[in-house]
């Protein structure tokens, strides 16, 4: 695979790399550039002068050995292009894949990585970021995870499938953050992190959601179906189906898998007595429309995506 940096985002993380006495260095021979009359030369010579320095810093290695850790993607996709990213929530990556059928499933591949200067200078910090990324990358080159760019679309409305997405992004993300921290590279804490952020996500599996988040953040991984599954019917899905059917007082529509006081959130509680005076969490209501109040309650817009 072909490793392409921004020539912009190679000169601002030389800058931020050099310290101490190799500042005079570089700037000495950044200087002596100048010299060179042919603009197009000389903008040349700047370039190859950055790419220097940027691989005598090392600034190069955690690509590399982030790379060698994904055969899938390695072997999987053609170009890897990093660019520059302006603030922290852009930084990420992107897979794109060419409709061209002439050029083989490699060929058609390209990643884009977004990151800041800033980020390619902090190198631990960068290799956590760059093995998530790429690990994802890998499971969407993977035929046994079977990825789909597009989540089927709810009947229900573009706003349940925001909720689908990041529903989605969660699970997909526990799952590759505890394999990086079986093999003992991720930062201490990792656990605690994706743990919370799941249950936040997931709170209407109730007692079964710890039993859920280890599943996932420790056995095997799942195909992307089975994520979808799980991000569609998170109680179905985990098994808790209620002997006897009911109607939901909210939309009146039969219901065996009720949603009660001890698995919706306060914000969702608040929310529905607010619309719905009558209605007590005794009552509860049918899964869906849990999920429509937990939208409208504000409660999915606080779970970051990254851990
Ligand atoms: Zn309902």
């Amino acid at each position: 695979m072909k490793l392409e940096l921004a020539d912009p985002l190679i000169e601002k993380a030389v800058r931020l790399a050099v310290t101490g006495p190799e500042v005079a260095v570089y700037h000495h021979e950044r200087e002596e550039l100048y010299g060179i009359e042919d603009p197009d030369e000389r903008e040349q010579a700047f370039q190859a002068l950055h790419r220097r320095w940027f691989l005598a810093s090392r600034l190069e290695d955690p690509f590399l050995e982030a790379l060698a850790e994904v055969p899938g993607v390695r072997d999987g996709v053609a170009r890897w292009c990093v660019s520059e990213a302006s603030r922290a929530p852009e930084e990420g990556a992107e897979l794109y894949v060419s409709p061209d059928e002439a050029l083989s499933d490699r060929e058609r591949r390209v990643l884009v990585l977004r990151l800041r200067p800033e980020t390619l200078v902090e190198c631990s910090r960068l290799l956590w970021l760059l093995r998530r990324e790429l690990l994802h990358v890998a499971d969407m080159v993977d035929p046994a995870f079977a990825y789909q760019p597009r989540l089927p679309a709810a009947a229900v409305g573009p706003v349940y499938d925001d909720l689908l997405r990041t529903r989605y992004a969660v699970l997909w993300s526990t799952t590759v953050v505890g394999r990086i921290e079986r093999r003992g590279q991720a930062p201490e804490g990792t656990r605690d992190t994706a743990r919370s952020r799941f249950l936040r996500a997931f709170a209407m599996l109730g007692d079964k959601a710890e039993e859920i988040f280890e599943r996932l953040f420790s056995g095997e991984r799942p195909s992307h179906d089975e994520l979808v599954k799980l991000a569609r019917e998170p109680r179905e899905t985990a098994g808790m189906t209620q002997g006897t059917g009911i109607r939901c007082p909210v939309c009146g529509s039969p219901t065996y898998l009720r949603e009660t006081g001890a698995s919706l959130e306060g914000e969702v509680v608040a929310c529905l007595r607010a619309e719905r005076p009558q209605w007590r969490p005794e009552q509860g209501l049918c899964p869906r429309c849990a999920d429509l109040f937990r939208v409208r309650a504000g409660v999915f817009a606080r779970a970051p995506l990254s851990a």
